[in-house]
C-alpha cells in the first residue's frame, strides 16, 4: 500500500461492534471485564485505549516501523526515549536542536547524571569522533531548527551501527511523507505530532516509532509507568489530521519553494535558508534523502532587531507565533521565542541571531503569502511605539 492510502486506512478498520467507518473516540478510562483475568485486551486507558491504538498503528505504518507509541507531547515522546538511559551514560547530539529538546538534555538529563556532547549537526565525522565507551545514543534532528541544515541519516546510522549506539532521529520537520529515517538505518524516530502530522495547530502530541523490539518494550513500559499519554480525543484529532498529510505536504513544499525564491531575490533579505535552493550547502543530500524540501524557510533580515520587529508587526497573513506545520502560515523569531531558553552566547554561536526569522509556510494561496511578505518587507522602517515589556521567566518559554 502506498503512503496516502496507509494514512487513511491503517489501524482504521470499521469498528467491529457498530460498523462505524471512522474510528470512534473511546472516551473511557476503564473497561468492563468478563471474569477474573478475562478481558478484551483493554483494562485501563493509561495502558491501552482503542483510539490511541489506531493512531499508533497508523503512525508506525507511515514510518515503516513495527511499533508505534503515542504521547501527550513531542517532549513526552522524547522523554520516554531518553528514559532508557542511566546515570553515566553518554549522548551525542546535533547542536542545532529544537530548543525544548536542548532544555530537556541540559536541565533534566544532565542533573540526573547523563553526559551530553553536542557536535555540529551536519558534520557526519563529528558524531563518530564524539563517541566514547559509555555512549549509548546519538540524537539527530534533520532538517535542523531553525537553520535547516541537513544530517546525512544513512551516514550517521552507519557509524551508530558500527559502534553499537542507538540512533534516534527527530523527524518532526520532514514528516514520514518526505523522509523515513528507519529505512535509512536509524533505530528510533521521534515526532512532535503537534506539527505537520496533526497539521491543524489544535493538538499537542508526540510519538515514538521503532522496529527494535527490546527498545519498544522499554519505552512502552515507560509510557504506562510514567503516564504521559494523549487523550482519546487528541488521538482522534491527530488521526483525522494525518489522513491528509500527503496532500498537505505537497502544498507546503510547493508554497515554501515559491516563498524561498521570492525572499532570495529581495534586497532586504541577507540570506535564505531552504534546502530546496540550489545554493543550500546540503541541496544534493536533500535531493536524495528527502522526497521534497519541506515547508520551513528561514531568512536573515538586512537590518536591526527593530526592523525585524516592524516587519513582523506589518504581516497580515503570517501570524507571529511559535510552532509550525499547521495549514496556516506562521512567522517565528527564534531568538526571542522558540530558542529563548538557549543562552544568548550559545545561540549566536549557532547562527541564531536577532535578525533571523523562521517561516512555517502554510497551504494558503502562495500569491497571497508572497504579497503579504512583500508589503511587510517593502516599506521603509518607521518609528514605532516602544515594544510592550513582557516579563517571562527565564527558561519558561515554549
Ligand atoms: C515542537 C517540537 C518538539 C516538541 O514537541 P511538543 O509537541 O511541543 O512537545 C520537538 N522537536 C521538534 C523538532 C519540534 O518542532
Amino acid at each position: 500500500m502506498e503512503f496516502s492510502t496507509r494514512a487513511i486506512h491503517v489501524g482504521q478498520e470499521a469498528d467491529p461492534s457498530t460498523g462505524a467507518t471512522i474510528t470512534p473516540i473511546f472516551q473511557t478510562s476503564t473497561y468492563t471485564q468478563q471474569g477474573l483475568g478475562e478481558h478484551k485486551g483493554y483494562e485501563y486507558s493509561r495502558t491501552h485505549n482503542p483510539t490511541r491504538s489506531a493512531l499508533e498503528a497508523c503512525l508506525a505504518s507511515l514510518e515503516n516501523a513495527d511499533y508505534g507509541l503515542a504521547f501527550a507531547s513531542g517532549l513526552a515522546a522524547a522523554s520516554a526515549v531518553l528514559s532508557t538511559l542511566r546515570p553515566g551514560d553518554h549522548v551525542v547530539a546535533g547542536d542545532d536542536l529544537y530548543g525544548g529538546s536542548y532544555r530537556l538534555f541540559e536541565k533534566i538529563l544532565r542533573p540526573m547524571g547523563v553526559q551530553i556532547d553536542y557536535v555540529p549537526a551536519a558534520d557526519v565525522a563529528a558524531y563518530g569522533e564524539a563517541i566514547r565507551p559509555k555512549t549509548r545514543m546519538i540524537w539527530a534532528e534533520t532538517p535542523t531548527n531553525p537553520l535547516l541544515n541537513l544530517v546525512d541519516i544513512a551516514a550517521v546510522a552507519k557509524i551508530a551501527n558500527e559502534r553499537g549506539v542507538t540512533l534516534v532521529v527527530d523527524n518532526t520537520f520532514a514528516t514520514p511523507y518526505l523522509q523515513r529515517p528507519l529505512d535509512l538505518g536509524a533505530h528510533v524516530v521521534v515526532h512532535s505530532t503537534t506539527k505537520y502530522i496533526n497539521g491543524h495547530s489544535d493538538v499537542i502530541g508526540g510519538a515514538v516509532l521503532t522496529s527494535d523490539h527490546k527498545l519498544y518494550d522499554e519505552i512502552k513500559f515507560y509510557q504506562n509507568a510514567a503516564g504521559g499519554v494523549p487523550s482519546p480525543f487528541d488521538s482522534w484529532l491527530t488521526l483525522r489530521g494525518v489522513k491528509t498529510l500527503a496532500v498537505r505536504m505537497r502544498q507546503h513544499c510547493e508554497n515554501a519553494r515559491r516563498v524561498a525564491d521570492f525572499l532570495a531575490g529581495h534586497p532586504r533579505v541577507q540570506k535564505v535558508y531552504y534546502p530546496g535552493l540550489a545554493t543550500h550547502p546540503d541541496h544534493a543530500l536533500a535531493k536524495c534523502q528527502m522526497r521534497d524540501f519541506g515547508g520551513m524557510v528561514s531568512f536573515a533580515f538586512e537590518g536591526t532587531r527593530a526592523d525585524v520587529d516592524a516587519f513582523v508587526r506589518r504581516l497580515k497573513l503570517f501570524a507571529l507565533a511559535e510552532s509550525l506545520g499547521g495549514v496556516e502560515s506562521l512567522c517565528c523569531h527564534p531568538a526571542s521565542m522558540t530558542h529563548g531558553s538557549i543562552p544568548k552566547e550559545e545561540r549566536e554561536r549557532r547562527g541564531i541571531t536577532d535578525t533571523l526569522l523562521r517561516l512555517s509556510v502554510g497551504i494558503e494561496d502562495a500569491d497571497d503569502l508572497i504579497a503579504d511578505l512583500d508589503q511587510a518587507l517593502g516599506k521603509q522602517t518607521q518609528t514605532h511605539a516602544a515594544p510592550k515589556k513582557v516579563k517571562v521567566e527565564a527558561g519558561a518559554r515554549g
